[in-house]
C-alpha cells in the first residue's frame, strides 16, 4: 500500500485498506465497524492521501473531540517521515478556541460568532485588522504563513502560539493554511453545521464533491448533529432577557418580552384529563403553529425576530453574550420543518420556581447529514462500536453505503466477558434492597479482580446509591467521578486512578460521563470493567417520539431509537479494558437484561459471552492461568 506508514499491514487493516480505496475509486461511502487496536486511523488516512494526492482532492479527517486529532496528526507525520512526501496539513478547531480576545471562551458558540462578527465589521480586532492590506492578505500574515507550511505538521496549539507572538488571528491564519491543505484535521461541526460548512467551504474554494471525509468515532455523529439542529427556549432566558433589555433602555422590546413570558406561561398550564392543574414535573406536545399564534399576539412574529437580533447585536458589543439575541435566534428555529423534529414544552422543579422550556428538537440526524455525505466525493465513517453498520448509515442518511465488520486484533484469551444476570436498574425494579444487592456482587469482583477496577453506572443518582453500600470495608479505595468536574480535575482524577494500578482501586464512573469513552487506561491501569446496568433514555415524550418516527421510517423504533444506542453506550465503557493485544482483563456486564435475546445479540460474536452466577471463582481462575 502507497503511504502507509508502518512495515507491517496486519490482515484486518489489509481489508479496511482494500475497502477504502475501492470506496474511493467508486465514489461510495463506507460504514466500518472497527475495533480498538486496529489501526484504523493510519489504514484510512493512507488510502485517502494517496487518492488526494492523485486527484484534485482533499482529506478531511473529522473527530467530535479535540484529543482525537493527536493520532491523526502523528499518522500524517509518519507517512511523511517514512514516504518522503509532502503532504500540506492542518489541524483545526473551533474558531472560538482560536481566538485572542479575552473572555471570549465563555460565551455560547452563537454569541461568540456575532462578537467576532461584529468585531471584524467594525474593526476592533487589531489581531484581524493586521491580516490584510486592502483586499490582499498583509506581507506579515503571507509571511507566516510560509514559515508555518515549511515547518510541516503543526498542532493547534504551536499555530496559535505562532500567531499570537506574530499578533495575527490564528483562526484566519489557519484557513490560510488550509487553503493550501491536503488533509484538513478537524471537528465534525465544520462540515455538518449547514451554516459553518457553506462559509468554510466557501473560503477554500472548494464544493463538497472536492472532499473526502472520513468521520472518526461516527457513532456519536447522529446525536451530535441532533443537537446542532435543536433550540431551546426557557421562562429563565426570557427574564433575563427582560432584564437585559431594560437594562439597555431597550424599553419597549423588554415590555413585548415581558408579554412573550406570560405567553409561554399560559401555554406552560399543565390540565389532566378532566380540565383540573397538574402540579410538579410534566411535558407536552406543542405544535409550531400553536406557539407561532401567541407570539403574535406580541408582535408580528418577523418583527419580533428582526427586533432582538437587532437589539442583541447593540447589547452584545457592550456586554459580549445577549439572551435577547438568543431568544430571536430560538423563534427564527422554531419556523423551521417539522419533518425529523418534535416540539415540547416541559416545567420543571427550579431553584425558586418552576421552569418551562420549550424544545424544538431534531430526532433525525439524517435531515441534515444526508446532503453531506450524498455529495462529497467519498465518506468513510468509522468506529468501534459501529454495529450494526446498516443502522448507523440509515440514521445518518448514506445511501448505497459499503458496510464492514472488522475483527478485533486483540487475543481473544486475554479477555474474560461475563454476563451476571442478576439484579436490575430497571425503573420500576428501584430500591434500596436492589442496591444492597449490586454493592454486594460489585465487593466480590472487586476482590476477586488483581488491580484497579472500573465500574460504569446509568447515572449518577445509581452510583451515588450504590456507592453508599459499597465503599465500608473494601480493602480497596473508591474513586467516584463528581458531576461538572473541570478538564483539569478530570484529568487529576484519572492520574489518581492510575496510580493505584500496583495496590488496586475501584473507580466509579458514569456510563455517559467522562470517563465511559476515549479514556486509555492500558497494561496494568485497569485490569476489569464492570458496566452496572442499562442507560437508557427516559421514556419521556422525545423518546416516545424518536421511537415512533423510527417505526415509521425503518420499522425499527425500538432498536434505532432506545434499545441499540443505549447498548453501544455500554460496549464503549466495556472497551476501557482492553487497550493493547498484551492487556489481559476482565469485563462484567451486570444486569438480568443482558440476557434478554434483544440485548444479547447485540453483544459482538467474537467476545464469547459467558452468562454465569458462579463469576467470583471464573476471574479468579482466569487470573491465575
Ligand atoms: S477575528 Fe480572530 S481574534 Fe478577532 S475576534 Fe474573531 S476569532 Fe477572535
Amino acid at each position: 500500500m502507497r503511504y502507509f506508514p508502518y512495515d507491517e499491514i496486519r490482515p484486518e487493516q489489509d481489508r479496511l485498506i482494500a475497502a477504502v480505496t475501492s470506496t474511493l475509486k467508486t465514489k461510495q461511502s463506507l460504514v466500518v465497524h472497527a475495533p480498538t487496536g486496529l489501526g484504523k486511523t493510519a489504514a484510512t488516512l493512507a488510502p485517502a492521501i494517496a487518492h488526494a494526492l492523485e486527484h484534485d482532492t482533499i482529506v478531511f479527517f473529522l473527530t467530535g473531540r479535540h484529543t482525537q486529532h493527536a493520532i491523526a496528526l502523528e499518522t500524517i507525520k509518519a507517512i511523511r517521515a517514512k514516504h518522503a512526501v509532502d503532504i500540506p496539513v492542518i489541524d483545526l478547531i473551533g474558531k472560538q478556541h482560536f481566538c485572542l480576545q479575552p473572555l471570549t471562551t465563555r460565551l455560547q458558540s452563537r454569541e461568540f460568532i456575532e462578537y467576532c462578527r461584529a468585531m471584524k465589521q467594525d474593526r476592533q480586532c487589531e489581531f484581524f485588522e493586521r491580516l490584510k492590506k486592502g483586499d490582499e492578505v498583509s506581507a506579515v500574515a503571507r509571511t507566516l504563513v510560509k514559515e508555518l507550511a515549511a515547518k510541516g505538521p503543526l498542532t493547534t496549539q504551536e499555530v496559535k502560539l505562532a500567531s499570537e507572538q506574530a499578533r495575527l488571528c490564528p483562526y484566519e491564519i489557519a484557513l490560510l493554511l488550509a487553503k493550501q491543505a491536503k488533509v484538513i484535521i478537524t471537528d465534525y461541526q465544520y462540515l455538518f453545521n449547514p451554516h459553518i460548512r457553506e462559509a468554510f467551504l466557501g473560503k477554500l474554494g472548494r464544493s463538497l464533491e472536492d472532499c473526502i471525509l472520513i468521520v472518526d468515532e461516527a457513532h456519536n455523529l447522529p446525536e451530535r448533529v441532533k443537537d446542532l439542529g435543536s433550540a431551546r427556549l426557557s421562562s429563565v432566558l426570557i427574564g433575563r432577557a427582560v432584564a437585559e433589555a431594560t437594562k439597555y433602555h431597550h424599553e419597549e422590546l423588554a415590555s413585548k418580552l415581558a408579554a412573550l413570558g406570560e405567553e409561554l406561561g399560559k401555554l406552560g398550564l399543565f390540565t389532566d384529563d378532566r380540565g383540573l392543574p397538574i402540579d410538579g414535573d410534566a411535558e407536552k406536545y406543542v405544535l409550531r403553529e400553536e406557539w407561532l399564534a401567541r407570539v403574535a399576539r406580541v408582535a408580528p412574529v418577523d418583527e419580533l425576530i428582526a427586533w432582538c437580533a437587532r437589539a442583541g447585536d447593540s447589547i452584545r458589543e457592550e456586554q459580549r453574550s445577549s439572551a435577547v439575541g438568543r431568544i430571536g435566534e430560538f423563534l427564527e428555529a422554531w419556523r423551521g420543518e417539522d419533518q425529523g423534529y418534535t416540539r415540547i414544552l416541559s416545567r420543571e422543579r427550579g431553584r425558586d420556581a418552576p421552569v418551562l422550556t420549550l424544545s424544538y428538537r431534531c430526532l433525525d440526524a439524517s435531515v441534515i447529514t444526508h446532503h453531506v455525505f450524498n455529495e462529497c466525493h467519498s465518506a468513510v465513517l468509522m468506529s468501534g462500536t459501529l454495529t450494526p453498520p446498516k443502522m448507523y448509515a440509515s440514521l445518518l442518511g448514506v445511501e448505497e453505503p459499503n458496510l464492514l465488520v472488522l475483527e478485533s486484533p486483540f487475543p481473544p484469551e486475554n479477555r474474560l466477558n461475563i454476563i451476571i444476570p442478576k439484579t436490575s436498574t430497571k425503573f420500576t425494579q428501584r430500591s434500596d434492597a436492589m442496591w444492597r444487592e449490586i454493592a454486594g456482587i460489585l465487593r466480590k469482583i472487586v476482590l476477586a479482580v488483581p488491580g484497579n477496577v472500573a465500574v460504569f453506572f446509568p447515572s449518577y443518582a445509581i452510583l451515588e446509591q450504590v456507592q453508599q453500600h459499597l465503599d465500608q470495608g473494601l480493602p480497596k479505595t473508591v474513586l467516584a467521578e463528581q458531576r461538572g468536574m473541570t478538564r483539569d480535575e478530570k484529568e487529576a482524577f484519572l492520574n489518581k486512578f492510575r496510580a493505584y494500578a500496583r495496590t488496586g482501586a475501584v473507580l466509579f464512573a458514569v456510563i455517559t460521563g467522562n470517563y465511559g469513552e476515549g479514556v486509555d487506561l492500558p497494561g496494568d491501569e485497569l485490569k476489569g470493567v464492570v458496566v452496572v446496568g442499562l442507560p437508557l433514555s427516559k421514556p419521556d415524550l422525545e423518546t416516545q417520539a424518536l421511537i415512533k418516527y423510527f417505526d415509521e421510517k425503518f420499522r425499527k423504533g425500538w432498536e434505532y431509537g432506545y434499545t441499540i444506542p443505549a447498548f453501544n453506550k455500554t460496549l464503549q465503557s466495556a472497551g476501557r479494558c482492553i487497550r493493547s493485544s498484551t492487556d489481559k482483563g476482565v469485563v462484567v456486564f451486570l444486569d438480568e437484561r443482558y440476557e434478554w435475546p434483544r440485548y444479547y445479540k447485540l453483544f459482538p460474536k467474537e467476545w464469547r459471552m459467558k452468562s454465569t452466577l458462579l463469576f467470583e471463582n471464573m476471574i479468579k481462575d482466569f487470573f491465575r492461568q
